[in-house]
């Protein structure tokens, strides 16, 4: 899905929800300078001061645009053109993932009138962190040499992915699976506020649950009715029988909890879980999508091996909790996505707090040179709202747990991104 400044309205609320507003019409102030703090003001408010020039990001919720503004009070001897421009701008580096502008491709469009040079930023993920931060760096790298002229810089995105499941007959970016190495970690309500929080952003998404033992996502998203199976004519003329995911709060939801009774044990042989799965990637219209979200059993490796015969999942999300005991099991799931050749995207610490402790995820992390995707505190929020079948509003309103999910979902993101760039593709695996 390609999002801009005029797509959908969560990508308003999520610019909001990043630099903490909730709504309303604002501006935000940048002096450049030493201190490059943002101060928030409601109405519209230019500032013009004694420094060399003035940073100006206007947000506009209602009207989904984020557009930067700077006028350098420098004028160059000679105007760029659109090259130039383009040549200066390359070579920046975004300090999130530490890659230049032009390995992201950010910079997509660049055109220069006669008062104003207007670059549109492309990110390649609508959960980017921190974009007015490009805006800065921008402002900056051309203040020199823009004669005088006002810079705008717009903002729009298109995921980037590898689209591994294409072989499979899949029209997804990225497949992202949430795993851990025992149950009742939280892993089921990471892999729903991932799927919700990616969404929140703007991107589209599924989520399919393959926690076929012990099915929760119904439960957390409420999502409720029984998958059809309905006939697609293909362009060609040829017609195909698919199965339709269950629509949770304009997300497609796929369960094997939609289709057995409740409270009905389901005792799965290897080859029958491989053809459920298999049925629930191939044979479903999942239609296009920028991710899909899977949230695999607790520890066993039985699925994570389907899933990376299937197709080349973007990654695995690992969630424990903090505690030592908790841990050892982490690293089991981290081992097991090892051998399956399905790459750790890094690990969530959830329910950090008094009860279980705090920071012993990050400490592994760390000692396992795994990225640190964040910690979602202990908070009777979530589990109210998981009981309730209430996962998407965490997203929806103001809570203590909001920031941290949103944080966590950005990291999944960018490591995603990044993976995209940087890391070769792993190993096809070997089937013995
Ligand atoms: P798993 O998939 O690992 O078995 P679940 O996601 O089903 O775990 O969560 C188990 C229980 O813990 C659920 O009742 C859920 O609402 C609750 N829970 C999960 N994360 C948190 C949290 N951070 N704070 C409070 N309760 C949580």
């Amino acid at each position: 899905m390609v999002g801009n400044v005029h797509g959908s309205a969560a990508n308003d609320a999520n610019h909001c929800d990043l630099l903490g507003r909730s709504g309303g019409l604002g501006v935000a102030v940048a002096r450049r300078g030493r201190s490059r703090s943002h101060r928030w003001r409601t109405g519209w408010r230019t500032a013009r001061s004694e420094l060399s020039a003035t940073l100006v990001i206007v947000l506009a919720p209602s009207y989904n645009s984020a557009r930067f503004s700077f006028t350098p009070s420098l004028a160059s001897k000679e105007a760029m053109t659109d090259a130039d421009i383009r040549a200066k701008l390359r070579s920046l580096i975004d300090p999130e993932l530490g890659l230049t502008y032009d390995r992201l491709g950010l910079i997509g469009s660049v055109q220069t009138t006669s008062d104003a040079i207007k670059i549109g930023v492309q990110l390649p993920t609508p959960a980017y962190p921190g974009r007015e931060r490009i805006g800065d760096a921008i402002g900056s790298a051309l203040s020199g040499s823009a004669d005088g002229r006002k810079i705008d810089v717009t903002y729009s995105w298109s995921v980037l992915g590898r689209e591994t499941g294409g072989k499979i007959g899949l029209r997804i970016k990225n497949v992202i699976a949430v795993g851990s190495g025992k149950g009742g970690v939280g892993k089921s309500t990471t892999a729903a506020s991932v799927a919700y929080g990616l969404k929140h952003f703007g991107a589209k998404v599924g989520l399919l649950d393959a926690d076929v033992y012990g099915p929760s996502i119904p439960l957390l998203t409420g999502a409720k009715g029984t998958p059809v199976v309905r006939d697609i004519e293909l362009p060609n003329g040829q017609k195909i029988q698919r199965l339709e995911p269950i629509d949770a709060d304009g997300m497609k939801v796929l369960s094997i909890g939609f289709l057995i009774r409740d409270n009905q044990a389901v005792i799965w042989r290897g080859p029958m879980l491989h053809k459920l799965l298999t049925q629930f990637l191939q044979e479903t219209d999942w239609g296009e999508l920028d991710y899909l979200i899977i949230d695999l059993p607790p520890g066993t490796g039985d699925v994570s091996l389907t899933l990376s015969q299937l197709l080349g999942l973007a990654g695995a999300v690992v969630v424990c909790t903090p505690q030592k005991v908790a841990l050892l099991d982490a690293i089991k799931a981290i081992s097991m996505f090892d051998q399956v050749k399905i790459p750790v995207l890094g690990i969530v610490e959830n329910m950090s707090g008094d009860i279980f402790g705090r920071g012993g995820a990050k400490a592994k992390a760390e000692e396992l040179r795994l990225p640190f995707l964040g910690e979602i505190p202990i908070d009777a929020t979530i589990r109210v709202r998981g009981d309730d079948g209430q996962i998407a509003s965490l997203f929806e309103d103001d809570n203590p747990v909001k920031p941290h999910l949103l944080r966590m979902v950005q990291n999944v993101a960018m490591q995603i991104t990044r993976r995209v760039l940087i890391d070769a593709p792993m190993p096809s695996l070997e089937i013995l």
